[in-house]
């Protein structure tokens, strides 16, 4: 649907779609701009174009309208008083990290807190009427922008007022009116200087008009009246009118300090210390010139390139002056604004990594790091952290328990780009040696391959500028990534099966067979519980039918069969095979305590990113920075088992999911959303409270036993948990245990062997006198004297062993004594030596040329793989070639035998 259709029938009949009662009270009148002709209502009879198009745009800078002057956190204080003192509840922001809807990452306007997604529609929840909020958006497209305009942040407080149109809200008349005096009345701007701009709003196929607020240029608010569905001209009113009006914080405090860009009003006292860190002269004027001319060139030209050329030109900097104030201070700003979003979204849970809304985290800290090294800053993270989170924590207190989590994440992440620098240096390398720059295709495979960002590039001089469609392109790219199949069944006209196994449970049951087809079963009851949060189904029979598959779609369960079908409008009995489902379900339970023990052994970031969960086994993914070690597996063990232990109560109710939501936190959307109105909360005491559909035991010793079995970093941020529970767990320590005895067992039957070979050894040692005395004294022949082989002839005495019983020392002494007392004799022990074979080989003098022991020994290394070193009298060698052993043995025996 055309937006400009919208606008131009509305337009059309504005007393019916623009006038409030505010205009009629106040005498505004409505004007067309005499530059663009968009219709806009100013109190202002001098007033001939819209905001955009007039000579006061940004003027505020260095002249603000108002006469008090409030920042950021103040700024706040201000609008929450009003409207609270207006009848409005005022709501805590709800979590960045955007867990309840499957199609965002991240929550980017305050209208998101409030949408439900059921089937295909959007549902609005409120848990009051009227309220407001003050809620932190995370938006990534304009990430160039930020630091460079002035008013571009990568993270902003979007005032939400909302309200639904009944007997507690309102609807136009007293939105503007409202609007209106929070302008006027709270922040002191007078009345002539707020103009309202007619616009309209379209989305997720409904539509409404809306009306934008400006003061001197600056688009302070949009109240978006929600209002139609449908095409135009064939559009019906919407159940559920909506008022979303959202307004940014930042531009609340800005316009009321009038400083040259909204940043320096809105980090607090962070940008006041870089300011002295960084030691920047700045020069008011100057920067109040530059500025300002950035903020009113920032439509008329597509590329910020341009818009920065001019506001140079116009603010006629020198280039001395760009270098010195400007390029310093667009760094500073980037730093402050990366952390703050950094520091929210650590704090929600969500953790820097390379898939998914993890991406624009990874990017953004290392942009910081980029910043920090280009401008060669000796900057603290961690005080900046601490900077920031005492400047916000009045406004959000949730900020100051994840302060030392946040912080521990940043380290963790900044030492993995570190150590990835020499990697991108490589390739970095190489694409310089290319002669041309990168392409934008190109730039997101480079980050997203090997996590070289366009600022390092662009920092070593191989990019001279960052694309603008960069950031844009990135964020597309994996905002739609969370985008889920449905699969199509002939379902059409079945009413909603019965789910016993959220009553009764019974194992076995009578059903009503409603329709078959093909293998598939659909009954109006039933126990088996389909496959659905990661729980395997149930199986069992149906008729005496083998169930081997279960799932839901939409309320109607199926079941597949195997072997046949009963026939459409039995009445059949269904057994569910109960031990199968009471391993499920311990394991299931399991889960939930493995969930909650490595959340409170490794760091609040700890979340569930998916979970499986089968009779004889089960496995948590959680998001993890990194691998765990076995000290940490060891203590999320030990954690869950005294979870166990301590027998706690696992109940479960049913709540209101709003209710739900605002009592337990956003903590329960472990296992993803509940499309459902009624939220099934299952907790164990107050240790896990989860939103979930599945099976659980009663209390947590029936799980008996929980043993991880495995775990493994299955990608970047995410870590696996293989895990056992029951007697799977029970039967697993049991294998385990005979497993180590057994290892056991066979240590010490190695020790023994080693014990009475050493023993051998020591005896051998003193045989030598004994055995020296038999053997010089042998009679001519072949004899052997404990497993030496003696061969006695005229020419001489040749002894060889490769007895296991002699070591290096027998064969030393012995060889040695030998060949001393008789110069005619040869000796060669052959023996194993840790992973070597070696050789020792005596000849006496007489018969040293005949026999040389040199040559011998050389011989036996050879056949070993090894080498051999001596002379004719006395030579040792060996090799590691194990499996030529015999070989060797036979060769040495021949040649001292024969
Ligand atoms: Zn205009
Ligand atoms: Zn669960």
């Amino acid at each position: 649907m055309e937006k400009k259709e919208i606008l131009k029938e509305f337009s059309a009949d504005s007393d019916r779609y623009y006038k409030v009662r505010l205009f009629e009270e106040q005498g505004f009148q409505r004007k067309s701009c005499s530059k663009c002709g968009r219709y806009y209502w100013t109190l202002d009879d001098s007033r001939d174009t819209c905001p955009d198009d007039s000579d006061d745009t940004y003027s505020f800078i260095d002249n603000p309208p108002t006469s008090k002057r409030f920042d950021y956190t103040q700024a706040w204080k201000q609008v929450e008083e009003f409207f609270v003192k207006n009848n409005h509840s005022s709501v805590s922001r709800y979590p960045v990290v955007c867990r309840w809807r499957d199609d965002l990452y991240f929550t980017i306007a305050s209208i998101v807190d409030f949408q439900r997604v059921m089937g295909s529609k959007v549902v609005f929840e409120f848990p009051a009427n009227p309220l407001v909020v003050p809620q932190t958006c995370l938006r990534f497209k304009d990430l160039e922008n930020v630091g460079v305009t002035g008013r571009h942040f990568s993270s902003f407080c979007m005032i939400g007022q909302h309200s639904i149109p009944n007997e507690q809200g309102y609807w136009k008349d007293e939105c503007v009116d409202l609007d209106f005096r929070l302008l006027t009345e709270q922040f002191g701007i007078k009345k002539e200087e707020v103009v309202f701009v007619e616009d309209v709003w379209a989305g997720g196929g409904s539509f409404g008009s809306s009306l934008e607020y400006f003061v001197r240029g600056l688009e302070l608010g949009n109240a978006v009246f929600t209002e139609f569905q449908g095409e135009l001209g064939k559009h019906t009113t919407l159940d559920q009118k909506i008022i979303d009006m959202g307004a940014g914080l930042e531009r609340f405090a800005w316009i009321t300090m009038g400083t040259p860009t909204a940043y320096d009003c809105c980090f607090g006292p962070i940008t006041n210390q870089l300011f002295e860190k960084i030691g920047i002269d700045s020069d008011s004027k100057l920067l109040s010139n530059y500025f300002t001319a950035i903020a009113r060139n920032l439509e008329k030209y597509d590329d910020l390139l341009d818009v920065r050329k001019h506001a140079i030109k116009a603010a006629e900097l020198t280039d001395d002056q760009l270098n010195r104030i400007i390029t310093p201070l667009e760094g500073m700003y980037l730093i402050a604004d990366h952390l703050r979003t950094l520091i929210f979204a650590i704090s929600d849970g969500a953790l820097p990594s390379n898939v998914g809304g993890g991406y624009n985290l990874r990017m953004m800290l290392r942009r910081i790091i980029g910043t920090i090294d280009r401008m060669n800053l000796k900057l603290d993270i961690d005080e900046l952290v601490d900077v920031h989170v005492d400047y916000l924590k009045d406004t959000y207190p949730e900020l100051d328990e994840k302060r030392q989590d946040v912080k521990t994440i940043l380290k963790i992440e900044s030492g993995r780009y570190t150590e990835s620098k020499s990697r991108m240096g490589k390739i970095a390398e190489k694409l310089k040696g290319r002669g041309r720059e990168p392409t934008v295709d190109e730039l997101i495979t480079l980050y997203e391959s090997d996590g070289i960002t366009p600022d390092y590039l662009k920092e070593i001089n191989i990019l001279s500028e960052i694309p603008s469609t960069f950031y844009s392109k990135l964020s597309d790219l994996h905002q739609s990534e969370k985008k889920k199949m449905i699969e199509e069944l002939p379902l059409e006209g079945l009413s909603e099966t019965e789910m016993l196994f959220y009553g009764d449970d019974p194992m076995e049951f009578e059903a009503k067979v409603l329709k078959v087809f093909d293998k598939f079963v659909v009954l109006d009851r039933t126990s088996f519980y389909a496959r659905g949060g990661g729980q395997e189904p149930d199986y069992g029979t149906i008729a005496g039918f083998k169930v081997i598959d279960v799932n839901k779609h939409a309320d109607v369960v199926v079941h597949t069969l195997e072997g046949g079908t009963p026939n459409q409008g039995d009445t059949v009995n269904c057994k569910v095979d109960s031990s199968r489902r009471l391993n499920i379900t311990k394991n299931h339970t399991s889960t939930h305590i493995l969930n909650s023990s490595s959340r409170s052994v490794l760091g609040s970031w700890v979340w569930q990113h998916s979970a499986f969960k089968e009779a004889d086994h089960a496995r948590l993914d959680i998001t993890h920075h990194s691998s765990l070690s076995d000290s940490e597996i060891q203590a999320i063990e030990d954690k869950a088992n005294e979870i166990v232990a301590k027998d706690m109560q696992v109940s479960i109710k049913n709540y209101d999911r709003g209710t739900a939501e605002q009592k337990y936190g956003f903590r329960i959307y472990q296992g993803g959303v509940v499309p459902v109105k009624s939220v099934r909360i299952v907790s164990i005491e107050d240790f896990d409270i989860e939103a979930c559909g599945g099976t659980h035991v009663k209390k947590t010793k029936d799980v008996d036993l929980i043993k991880i079995t495995r775990t493994k970093r299955i990608q970047d941020g995410v870590v696996r948990l293989e895990f056992v529970s029951g007697e799977t767990a029970k039967e697993y320590v049991k294998e385990h245990q005979a497993n180590q005895e057994k290892l056991k067992a066979e240590q010490a039957a190695k020790e023994e062997r080693d014990k009475i070979r050493d023993q051998k050894k020591a005896e051998a040692r003193e045989k030598i006198p004994v055995l020296l005395e038999q053997i010089s004294t042998s009679q001519a022949g072949s004899a052997t004297f404990d497993e030496i082989e003696v061969k006695t002839t005229d020419s001489g005495r040749f002894c060889f062993t490769s007895s296991e019983q002699y070591d290096e020392f027998f064969h030393l002494n012995f060889g040695k004594k030998l060949a001393k007392q008789d110069p005619k004799s040869v000796y060669c022990g052959v023996f194993e030596s840790g992973p070597t074979i070696r050789a020792i080989v005596y000849s006496g003098e007489e018969v040293s040329i005949t026999k040389n022991a040199g040559t011998i020994a050389k011989e036996i290394s050879g056949i070993l793989g090894g080498s051999g070193g001596g002379n004719a009298t006395f030579a040792q060698g060996g090799g590691k070639d194990t499996s030529k052993k015999d070989e060797a043995i036979r060769k040495a025996k021949s040649m001292v035998l024969e």
